[in-house]
């Protein structure tokens, strides 16, 4: 299949791999930044094929596993109200927030829709003027432009029953924060591809420079991956920090200016709490002045939210890169996809679902002591 088949191709695989081979001398600590890419090196099975002392750390990219409890009780106490009809990805629904999730506000009889757009959730609104319709904006650079676009049109059409409850997040930030984090032992950083292709890779740079740290921006299909971790070593061994672009399909320095217009107008950058992590100065977005009559938190007021937090689940020590995800007790046993403790476990980004889904089999080698899962699921 096209732009599938070419990038995976095993021949070129192992040459990538003889260079990486024959090129790292000492251990390696590098971080993949985005969640999608943690999935596709794990699934297949791309950290087992290089040399020892080469690890990947996988990083806080996955936008369900960041969104911060107080913002899915948000959720969870916005959806429960008679009036509103609630919109979000499917992922979303099986999210734990303090007590419940949305699939139980949807039992008990809330109207929780699952959307494939943002735009849907507009459509709704339209087609439903005596209710509220709110959607649930979540994630990174990626999918703030569409949301940002909704509300834009929301705006132009004159559709008030609409709002978004934004929990939007900036990649750059979160790694100028790990980076500056006790303890942290990440030395270069694979950047996520699809977020460089929106806002382009001006901000990187600098980043680069002021940490002493290699950044290559790195796609998602095997030989993508193999190819931003090969540039990764040579820069490790040659003593460089540079940006690098290893995505040139997809990502031009400018990135997509249409996109960025969009954030700008509908958007302002605000200090962020992600899930597991803590607060982020300047790492999110929240709608601007001209557009703050669309926002559901705005609109709706919810305040007195206590959260509460799995005293069993280590999701952001995983977030973090300090642990990986079979280290943690609940792993496979108490915590499935099928039952998650946290986020991490639920999305088709997370680390601990990547885990579940590629490597439960050998997690008794991994973790002595540990029992073999019996179920066997997958993420929806
Ligand atoms: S395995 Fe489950 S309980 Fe453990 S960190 Fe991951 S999501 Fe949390």
């Amino acid at each position: 299949m096209k732009y599938l088949d070419e990038f995976s191709d095993p021949e070129l695989a192992r040459r990538l791999l003889d260079d990486i081979h024959q090129t790292a001398t000492r251990p390696w600590a590098m971080m993949e930044v985005c969640g999608g890419q943690t999935h596709s090196i794990i699934r297949h099975g791309l950290d087992q094929l290089l040399p020892e002392g080469i690890e990947l750390i996988h990083g806080p990219g996955c936008p369900v596993c960041v969104t911060p409890l107080e913002m899915i009780d948000k959720a969870l106490e916005i959806a429960s109200r008679p009036d509103v009809i609630f919109c979000s990805f499917g992922d979303m629904l099986r999210v734990p927030g303090s007590d419940r999730d949305l699939f139980r506000v949807k039992s008990d009889g809330g109207d929780v829709r699952v959307v494939y757009s943002p735009m849907d959730a507009l459509e709704i609104a339209r087609a439903n003027p005596d209710k509220e319709v709110v959607f649930f904006g979540i994630g990174f650079e990626t999918t703030a432009p569409p949301n940002a676009m909704t509300v834009h049109q929301a705006h132009r059409l004159g559709i008030e029953n609409f709002s978004l409850l934004v929990s939007h997040v900036r990649v750059p930030p979160a790694i100028e924060a790990i980076m500056t984090s006790p303890g942290c032992r990440v030395q270069a950083f694979l950047a996520a591809g699809h977020v460089c292709t929106v806002m382009g890779t001006d901000e990187y740079p600098d980043l680069a420079e002021r940490f002493g740290v290699p950044i290559v921006v790195t796609g998602f299909e095997p030989l993508d991956i193999l190819e931003g971790i090969r540039r990764t070593v040579h820069q490790l061994e040659e003593g460089r920090h540079e940006l690098e672009n290893a995505y040139p399909r997809a990502v031009q320095r400018s990135g997509n200016p249409t996109a960025i217009a969009m954030l700008d107008d509908v958007f302002e950058v605000v200090d962020r709490s992600w899930r597991g992590i803590g607060m982020i100065p300047a790492s999110g977005w929240r709608l601007s002045e001209k557009y703050r009559a669309y926002d559901a938190e705005h609109r709706f007021s919810v305040t007195g939210i206590d959260t509460h937090e799995s005293t069993v689940c280590r999701s952001g020590e995983v977030l973090q890169g300090l642990i990986k995800p079979h280290e943690c007790e609940a792993f496979g046993t108490l915590c499935t996809p099928r039952n998650p403790l946290g986020a991490t476990m639920v999305s088709s980004e997370g680390a601990c679902a990547a885990y579940y889904l590629y490597r439960r089999l050998e997690t008794p080698t991994l973790r002595p002591g540990a029992a073999a899962p019996k179920e066997v699921t997958s993420v929806g």
